[in-house]
């Protein structure tokens, strides 16, 4: 019983393991199936993804093949447009020069004669046109350049007054722009643009008024270190319609049918206004309506200036003689003859020179204290004279390019070829004198030219003077003259300080304003330099002392 018992037990073992391996078999087959349904499902997974990155792939290189021909387009439009700008500006600005410059010499010679007159507005305003379009240029590329120097913000509204006075008045407008006492506060910018931005809103209010009133009121809030300034411009025409607010300020935009039908104009104005309006860090808006007229708001912050930043703007101002010689290079036989008009009325010793050649030769025994040259001339280019120019000449001279081309990229490429300073045609006289002052006034003063080269508008001394005053400032000056002689020998810096300012004032109290200026100014250059006089200087000293002998001795 007992061994069938254990073999029936026996037995139930196997039969249960049999039953429990036959399972766990079976499980494993399972386990086995799904790990390679899911093997199978990754491998399928994998696939596709591999499938959909390369198609991306593809995708995205064709669209960046397709973007980068349409960059190439673009910025050869951009190109074509730059050049087509870049010629018609050279093109118009060559003859306009010599329109624009001769009309300003004919109406300064004549101002009664109208025929004179209009040719010069004319000249003016097509010169205007070219600039907007110019302007509109740099709105695009965002290069608009501004200055930043001391000025007074009553300055630019009575230069803003003067203008716009006779536009108003040739439509019987009535201005009221107040004369702004209180305006007398000193700003750190560019007067230029501020008074571009004004006159824009203001030739606008006179161009769509008929009848009634144009306006120009200015606030100004102190800051820490600013002021903000608000113009408020206010007219009574015709208004414009609140759905055209926005779009006015478009480029090329202009308002309703009727207005272009009413004025001609490019529609850029405002664009412009806008743009150089936020590059300062301001804000430009409009409440008009068609009834009452309208009216402009432009608010701006200018940093405070210092007292020293516009004295130093204010010099250039100041009549002073320019002692120097300036040479001019140009092929345009017009331009020379326009240059040669205006250096002898204002009688400042220059050269004129038709081809650079002409002027290299003469560079080894004969130095100028400025050059102006023209950069597209057959033979030598001015590029290539400035090289010269540099390499041949042992002290530095300012080279001043003349040139047609106003994009600032091309303007920015011939400063970068060694120029000090660009005059852009078409210039106008104030512009070719500030140029000359500016860039070569300290290099003239220390000039030492060959005593019948030097060319003073009024040499000698006032010869009516009562004769007591005359033998006691001839006295006094020659005292003087021996004095700064010993100081200049001893570097005696504060002696001659000292001398430069008590010669200057008795020049000028006896009527030589120009003799006077110029020690003034050598007193000034003593005062802004903390160094020992240098050789410049000296030189520049002993050159103004010997035209004072010179004076003396006519006087005797
Ligand atoms: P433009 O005057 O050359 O047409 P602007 O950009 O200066 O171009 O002005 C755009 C448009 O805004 C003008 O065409 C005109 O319709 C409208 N506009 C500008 N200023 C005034 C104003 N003071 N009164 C009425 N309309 C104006």
């Amino acid at each position: 019983k007992i061994n069938n018992l254990v073999a029936a037990i026996e037995r139930d073992i196997i039969a249960q393991t049999n039953t429990t391996q036959s399972k766990a078999t079976g499980s494993i087959k399972n386990t086995l199936n799904a790990i390679q349904i899911i093997i199978l499902l990754f491998v399928l997974a994998s696939i596709l993804l591999i499938a959909l990155i390369v198609t991306d792939i593809t995708k995205a290189n064709k669209y960046r093949q397709l973007l980068e021909v349409a960059k190439k387009q673009a910025e050869q439009e951009s190109r074509s447009k730059q050049v087509l700008l870049s010629n018609m500006s050279h093109e118009i600005r060559t003859p306009l020069q010599s329109i624009l410059g001769y009309s300003e010499q004919w109406h300064k010679q004549d101002p009664e004669n109208s025929f004179n007159r209009i040719i010069h507005e004319a000249a003016q305003h097509l010169l205007e046109v070219v600039n907007e379009i110019l302007a509109y240029s740099s709105l695009q590329t965002g290069h608009f350049h501004f200055e930043k120097k001391a000025f007074i913000l009553q300055d630019v509204l009575k230069e803003t007054k003067a203008y716009i006075v006779v536009q108003a008045a040739k439509k019987n407008l009535f201005l009221n722009i107040a004369p702004y006492p209180e305006a007398n506060i000193l700003l750190l910018g560019d007067p230029f643009r501020l008074k571009q931005i004004l006159l824009n809103l203001l030739n606008n209010a006179v161009k769509y008024t008929e009848t009634g009133s144009v306006s120009l009121q200015t606030a100004f809030v102190e800051q820490e270190e600013s002021w903000v300034c608000t113009f408020t411009i206010t007219d009574t025409g015709i208004g414009i319609p609140e759905y055209l607010h926005d779009k006015i300020f478009e480029q090329f935009e202009q308002g309703t049918a009727d207005h272009n039908q009413r004025q001609a104009g490019t529609g850029l104005g405002l664009g412009i206004t806008k743009a150089i309006t936020e590059a300062q860090g301001g804000t430009i808006g409009i409440q008009s309506s068609s009834v009452n007229g309208s009216v402009f708001t432009v608010t701006i912050p200018f940093p405070k200036a210092s007292e020293m930043a516009q004295e130093q703007t204010a010099a250039y101002r100041q009549p002073q003689p320019f002692l120097g010689e300036v040479w001019i290079v140009d092929d345009d036989g017009l331009i020379l003859k326009l240059c040669r008009m205006i250096l002898e009325k204002q009688q400042i010793a220059h050269r004129i020179f038709s081809k650079a050649e002409d002027m290299i030769s003469l560079l080894a025994t004969q130095t100028p204290s400025l050059l102006i040259t023209d950069i597209r001339m057959p033979g030598l280019n001015g590029y290539d004279l400035a090289k010269t120019v540099r390499k041949t000449m042992k002290n530095a001279i300012p080279i001043i390019a003349f040139t047609a081309n106003a994009l600032p990229n091309e303007q920015n490429k011939i400063l970068e070829q060694g120029f000090d300073a660009l005059l852009t045609k078409p210039f106008q006289e104030d512009d070719l004198l500030a140029i000359i002052y500016k860039e070569g006034f300290r290099n003239a003063q220390n000039y030492s030219p060959e005593p019948e080269k030097i060319h003073i508008k009024n040499p000698a001394l006032p010869s009516e003077l009562p004769d007591e005053i005359k033998v006691q400032f001839i006295q006094d000056s020659k005292e003087d003259l021996v004095l700064l002689k010993k100081a200049l020998a001893e570097k005696d810096k504060d002696g001659i300080t000292l001398l430069l300012h008590r010669i200057a004032g008795r020049t000028m109290q006896v009527g030589n304003k120009q003799t006077g200026m110029m020690f003034r100014q050598l007193e000034a250059s003593q005062v802004a330099n903390e160094n020992e006089i240098n050789e410049e200087e000296q030189l520049a000293i002993q050159t103004a002392m010997y035209q004072l002998a010179k004076q003396l001795k006519n006087l005797q």
